[in-house]
């Protein structure tokens, strides 16, 4: 599958992408929303992995023009529940709360893109 992976943190990119690629997924990448939307309509992942607070563009504006035409799993540090709520709104299917458990992570996403019936 094609996942993208949005975070401004290069540090964290590369411990998703690490994850997910030796699990045989196919990665891209993005630092903040703006691009996130770009490699969105270029790209057209499988799966979002969204991190919240990013400079420019942050992942709750991302979560307004796409949380509802996209498959999009927040990965945040930001834990309360006022934001996990807001997200789901939104439309993410899922809200991990950094540092995460990368068993949990790869649950998660073995979850959203499984087919639906
Ligand atoms: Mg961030």
């Amino acid at each position: 599958m094609k996942i993208l992976i949005v975070d401004d943190s290069s540090f964290m990119r590369k411990i998703l992408k690490d994850l997910l690629t030796a699990k045989g997924h196919t990665l891209t990448e993005a630092e903040n929303g703006a691009e996130a939307l770009q490699k969105f309509a270029s790209e057209k992942p499988d799966l979002i992995l969204l991190d919240i607070i990013m400079p420019e563009v942050n992942g709750i504006e991302v979560l307004k023009k796409i949380g509802k035409q996209a498959k999009i799993v927040v990965i945040s540090a930001v834990g309360q529940e006022k934001m996990v709520e807001e997200a789901r709104q939104l439309g993410a299917l899922d809200y991990i709360v950094k540092p995460f458990d990368n068993d949990k992570v790869l649950e998660v996403i073995t979850t959203v893109l499984k087919p639906q019936g």
